[in-house]
């Protein structure tokens, strides 16, 4: 494996080396904007959260009472299938009768792929990032899929500088 210590530094100063994953849930959240993870209270209807992810252009919503604790997570796929089952009716239900309350969570340390593994394995998208029982962040496959694109991308000028000898 090829070191790119003095060519393609982290974030963190590790090195990086090519094939190796040091992109960290961390690194991900500080490449964000930081506006806060947006949430709603639990009681609120499906009408409401349809509102908010529209308005914020986002796919899922945290179901919390105050911001810091996970009740649940609610996706526009949640959505979709009470309107596929139910039709329009379902948009006068509470948001925790639909959401997913069994929430698979990362933790700031853990790399990027391992993220991508458990959001493969689960079929989700959306992950939030937890810490001491406390909601820190959340990622999006997207965000994941952007910042190893921009790790490659470093990693491709890195190797480029070694073959022409900058
Ligand atoms: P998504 O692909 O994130 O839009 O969500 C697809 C389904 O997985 C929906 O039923 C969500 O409620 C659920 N879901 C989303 N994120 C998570 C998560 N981190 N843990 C468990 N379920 C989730």
């Amino acid at each position: 494996m090829l070191d790119l210590r003095h060519h393609c530094g982290n974030p963190d100063g590790t090195a990086g080396q090519i094939g190796e994953d040091h992109m960290l849930v961390q690194q991900i959240l500080k490449s964000k904007s930081d506006d806060g993870v947006v949430t709603i209270a639990p009681g609120s209807t499906l009408a409401q959260a349809a509102e908010t992810l529209s308005s914020r252009k986002i796919g899922a919503i945290i179901v919390s009472p105050d911001g810091k604790q996970v009740s649940g997570i609610l996706s526009e796929r949640d959505i979709v299938r009470e309107l596929g089952r139910r039709g329009p009716s379902c948009m006068a239900d509470s948001v925790d009768e639909i959401m997913t309350a069994n929430i698979v969570s990362c933790s700031r340390t853990e790399s990027s792929d391992e993220v991508l593994g458990k959001m493969t394995a689960g079929r989700f998208r959306h992950m939030p990032v937890m810490e001491g029982g406390e909601m820190v962040g959340l990622i999006s496959i997207g965000d994941v899929v952007k910042a190893q694109i921009s790790q490659l991308s470093m990693e491709k000028e890195a190797l480029e500088g070694m073959i022409k000898g900058f």
